[in-house]
């Protein structure tokens, strides 16, 4: 039952996205190891420190995925899901990244309404 692994990559350290790049997983930040439960209360305790400003996010001009450390967790949470289908991820996925370039990084709102969508 309890593994020692990341349960957001399964240990790799490294999540694949829809757009077939891979990123640092968010969940054990690229170590493979849980590090804290998930699906638990996203508050916590410590600042933010992964929270990009708007003007680094924009900087980054990369490819259409998000850039911030909830979007990508989000992101990661839509495109693990099997219960969506990959037009609807690709399109929760531009949400994300829209809204993070509008607002600089993703609200506690934006990110309940999300999951809401994924999680019925
Ligand atoms: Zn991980």
């Amino acid at each position: 039952m309890e593994s020692q692994s990341c349960g957001v990559c399964g240990g790799d350290g490294q999540i694949a996205n829809s757009f077939g790049s891979t990123t640092r997983c968010p969940g054990c930040h690229g170590t493979g190891r849980r590090t804290e439960p998930t699906g638990m209360r996203d508050v916590t305790k410590t600042k933010p420190s992964h929270q990009r400003t708007a003007k680094e996010v924009a900087a980054a001009k990369g490819p259409q995925v998000p850039t911030t450390f909830e979007g990508v967790k989000l992101a990661n949470e839509v495109t693990a899901n099997a219960a969506l289908t990959d037009a609807v991820k690709a399109k929760i996925v531009r949400e994300i990244v829209e809204h993070e370039s509008s607002h600089g990084s993703c609200t506690q709102t934006f990110l309940k309404k999300v999951r809401k969508q994924v999680r019925p």
